[in-house]
């Protein structure tokens, strides 16, 4: 019998893992991951930044999250070993509609308590001499890192302290029972006192296998991206964003410097016809009959339906991507775009048509489900484990945690 098990070994099973055993080292925790490895998917598919919390809602649990998030993600990467680096990022209006979104964007970031910078034109070309814009903010503490290795290094540390971890463990039914849980998986059984479900873009499936109606949906979403020409490699020194369009979910297509030296430019954000399906040929018909079915994601395509074309044609056509870009970086070419590996995003859609904004879980007597966990959860994932084991201490009643900082 254990004491809990946790499905799911991307970084926020791993990091709830982890702080799990530091907190109650003599409790017996399982993770169970149907991969063959930790981070195989949103962890392991997407742009290694680590956010400083720019476009949060004020008082929402992404505001808090990621501004946590920012300093323990960098303090964890120091204690093991991680490259990571604190380039800042740098948003860009470019034209009289932006700067007018930009000046809500500054109220955010004051209200979020961040450093930044008004920026002119001409203050960002000294900056940036390869982006054009009317003027931007700057915000020194965003960074980059490779979110496998920081999952790897909690997996590590999760295993040195006596933690287990399944691989190729597809949990397939879920059992609440008065006493314990029943998890079951292509191949066994397990029992154990509590449940955790830290399961990205299976978390809806996990939540009905528990016997529960969820009021949501995942609704998956395909980031794809370029990379940009080894010789542009220093084309941009700062992490470089569009002005969001506030009706739209997604940040925008900006220039990502890589940790590994390279540059990527996306994601988009196009329905994807899988899940898991990280080629623009990936189609599972349960998946999409499972999407087309669904009333709030039929609402989300009718009341994105402009915009949602328009990013199906620039998935396409790599000149409407290109168009994106070059607003403000024109010395970008068509044939400086290579290609480089999509990633697909869990967002949980409500019944009503609305893309549920904040973090949010679904808890049961015994168990604890992360249920809509997209960016910035790979920054906040420190905080967000912590938030679950504050949860498992109220909700199990639990004993006074040997590591307090997560009461
Ligand atoms: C394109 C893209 C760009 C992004 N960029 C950023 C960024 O720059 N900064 C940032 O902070 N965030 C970013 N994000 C968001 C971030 O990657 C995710 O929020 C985060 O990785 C979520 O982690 P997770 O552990 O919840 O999910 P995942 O990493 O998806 O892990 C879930 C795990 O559960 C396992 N699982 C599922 N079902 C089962 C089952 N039945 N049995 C066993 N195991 C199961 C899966 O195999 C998987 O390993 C981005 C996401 C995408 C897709």
């Amino acid at each position: 019998m254990y004491d809990f098990i946790i499905i799911g070994g991307g970084i926020v099973g791993m990091s709830t893992a982890m702080q799990l055993l530091k907190a109650f080292p003599e409790r017996k925790v399982l993770v169970l991951e149907k991969e063959s490895r930790l981070a195989e998917h949103q962890t392991g598919h997407n742009s290694g930044v680590i956010h400083a919390g720019v476009y949060y809602t004020p008082g929402s649990l992404k505001a808090k999250f990621c501004l946590e998030g920012n300093r323990d993600t960098k303090a964890f990467c120091d204690s093991h070993g991680i490259p990571y680096q604190t380039c800042g990022k740098l948003l860009v209006a470019t034209n009289a509609l932006e700067m007018e979104r930009m000046k809500t964007l500054w109220e955010r970031t004051e209200a979020n308590g961040l450093e930044r910078y008004w920026l002119s034109a001409g203050e960002m070309k000294e900056r940036e001499p390869n982006i054009t814009g009317m003027g931007g903010i700057f915000v020194p503490s965003s960074g980059i890192v490779d979110y496998r290795a920081v999952t790897e290094a909690m997996g590590r540390e999760f295993s040195a302290m006596g933690g287990e971890i399944h691989f190729n463990s597809t949990v397939t039914d879920i059992e609440e029972r008065a006493s314990e849980v029943q998890v079951q998986t292509r191949q066994d059984t397990f029992s154990s006192r509590y449940m955790i479900s830290c399961s990205g873009l299976m978390a809806d499936r996990i939540v009905r296998m528990l016997g529960q109606k969820p009021s949501f949906q995942i609704c998956p979403f395909r980031g794809e991206y370029f990379r940009l020409k080894p010789e542009h490699n220093q084309i941009v020194n700062h992490l470089i964003y569009p002005v969001p369009d506030p009706s739209m979910p997604f940040l925008g297509v900006h220039l990502t410097r890589m940790i590994d030296g390279s540059v990527t430019v996306g994601p988009n954000a196009v329905l994807a016809w899988k899940r898991e399906g990280y080629r623009k040929t990936d189609i599972s018909l349960r998946d999409s009959l499972e999407t087309l079915s669904y009333p709030g994601i039929i609402k989300v395509l009718k009341q994105n339906l402009g915009p949602g074309l328009t990013e199906l044609k620039n998935s396409l056509h790599k000149g409407g991507y290109l168009k994106l870009v070059r607003k403000y970086c024109p010395i970008i070419e068509k044939a400086d775009l290579l290609p480089y590996p999509a990633g697909v995003r869990a967002q949980a859609v409500s019944h009503d048509g609305k893309l549920v904004d904040d973090f949010l879980f679904v808890n049961s007597a015994r168990t604890i489900n992360v249920c809509n966990a997209p960016s910035p959860a790979a920054t906040s994932a420190l905080p967000i484990g912590r938030h679950i084991i504050a949860t498992a201490i109220k909700q199990f009643s639990l004993d006074t945690p040997t590591d307090t900082r997560v009461a």
